[in-house]
């Protein structure tokens, strides 16, 4: 074999003997295996009585190992080892073997390249299986032994939210923890119920929850509870999308309401009951980020969004009013700042509450509801205004993990490979751990054979 395909083998730090080991390549089968004898040690110590180089060599035995190389993920070694015996004790012993631990036969390279590829999103453990020809079983044990993470520090900024997941918990939700700045998962709870979280947070020493300056959420009340029991110092800041999404909500409720105000209309095969039934969608979107593009409507006009939408508000003046106001609150979300946050905030709820349209009802006691948050959600830091909009990405990643888990049960080992995938530096413990985290299910009950 000479140096080039020791290298490319990844081969070049063992001492291997390069004149009698030698590659094979079968084309049909794909097989590649490589055959290797060790280079004879100058000094061969016995591991049981300790003397050096008094010993006589009673030939060699095989062994087959499962290696991987930088560019090839199967590979075969068959190793040949000499075997010696002790002069001075009579211990029978093998020369050592340099790609595996004791009693193992998948190289520690192949086990680093498992690892590494349990870090893609998109694959699950049968299709990390299947690309090493290893079994399943082999890789969650290798992951379960190898990757044991703890919680993270909590962040000066800290963003939380829950992730459904029907099988993986008992109460049917996952509740995340996650830092913005970092873009890093502190850490996974197995329950989003008040005192599951209460319990779980009084474990956490008070200086470090003392850290956290900003605490950012949905609308969720128990999880301002949660804020104001455990995290006393911590400003509760209300994420700006689930506001705006809970407003738009309203606001398709007095949408549909005018659709069947104007239901008659459809009968008359009049433009505005068209125009309105495909264009709707217009008036949640962002005025100033409206295309200047001509389209041609049904009725053959030529218009543009602007058009379309100011003739679709001409027509009723709850609609007009209704759109107004969602439209200042979005203006007000943008341009808002800490100092007059609270001002227009409170002109905005005075305006939806005088609206006297009854879908906008919900939408002022919400603002009401969650308007000390909704302020507080204009704190800037780092020079970024305090929201849940990274946390929303990390967490379709997360779906992503639990679609490709297939309604796995395992909560333990789900949280190690979310943290494991999600947080680029997480570490790989040093030393196997004993146990894996098996799911123990129930004790199989009696069963009748077939006769
Ligand atoms: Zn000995």
């Amino acid at each position: 074999m000479d140096f080039e395909s020791i290298k490319r083998l990844g081969l070049d730090h063992i001492g291997i003997d390069a004149t009698t080991s030698f590659e094979s390549f079968d084309p049909s089968t794909t097989n590649h295996t490589i055959f290797i004898h060790l280079l004879k040690l100058d000094e061969i110590s016995c591991p049981l009585c300790g003397v050096v180089n008094d010993y006589v060599c009673t030939g060699s035995r095989s062994q087959i190992l499962k290696y991987s190389s930088a560019v090839e993920d199967n590979i075969s070694i068959k190793l040949y080892r000499r075997t010696f015996k002790c002069k001075s004790c009579g211990h029978n012993f093998k020369e050592s073997n340099p790609f595996t631990e004791a009693k193992r036969s998948t190289s520690l390279h192949k086990d680093m390249k498992i690892l590494e590829a349990l870090k893609g999103l998109n694959l699950n453990y049968t299709s990390i299986a299947k690309r090493f020809n290893v079994s399943v079983t082999y890789v969650t044990n290798l992951f379960d032994k190898k990757v044991d993470l703890n919680r993270l520090p909590l962040p000066e900024v800290m963003c939380v939210d829950e992730v459904y997941s029907k099988r993986l918990s008992h109460h049917k939700y996952c509740f995340i923890i996650y830092s913005p700045y970092d873009r890093k998962i502190i850490d996974v709870v197995d329950s989003r119920r008040m005192n599951n979280l209460i319990d779980y947070f009084s474990r956490i020493p008070l200086a470090e929850k003392n850290n956290v300056k900003y605490f950012s959420m949905d609308l969720y009340d128990n999880y301002r509870d949660l804020a104001k029991k455990c995290f006393p110092k911590a400003i509760i800041c209300a994420d700006s999308f689930h506001v705006i999404k809970n407003l738009s909500q309203c606001f398709h409720r007095i949408r549909i309401h005018i659709m069947k105000k104007y239901g008659h209309l459809k009968d008359n095969n009049d433009n505005y009951y068209w125009l309105f039934k495909k264009y709707w969608k217009l008036l949640t979107k962002d005025s100033s980020k409206l295309s200047y593009k001509h389209f041609e409507t049904r009725s053959n006009q030529w218009m543009t969004c602007r058009e379309v939408i100011d003739y679709m508000l001409s027509i009723d003046s709850d609609l007009k009013l209704a759109y107004e106001l969602l439209h200042e609150y979005r203006n007000f979300n943008e341009k808002a700042t800490i100092d007059n946050a609270s001002e227009w905030l409170d002109e905005i709820i005075l305006k939806f509450q005088s609206s006297h349209i009854p879908e906008y009802i919900p939408a002022w006691k919400l603002l009401l509801n969650w308007r000390n948050e909704i302020i507080n959600s204009f704190n800037r830091h780092n020079g970024y205004r305090i929201s849940n909009g990274p946390m929303e990405r990390a967490n379709l990643d997360i779906k992503t993990i639990f679609r490709l888990s297939f309604g796995s049960r395992n909560f333990p080992r789900m949280r190690n490979r979310i943290m494991y995938v999600m947080n680029s530096d997480s570490p790989i413990l040093y030393h196997r751990k004993e146990t894996t985290n098996k799911y123990r299910g129930k004790p199989r009950g009696k069963y009748k054979k077939h006769i």
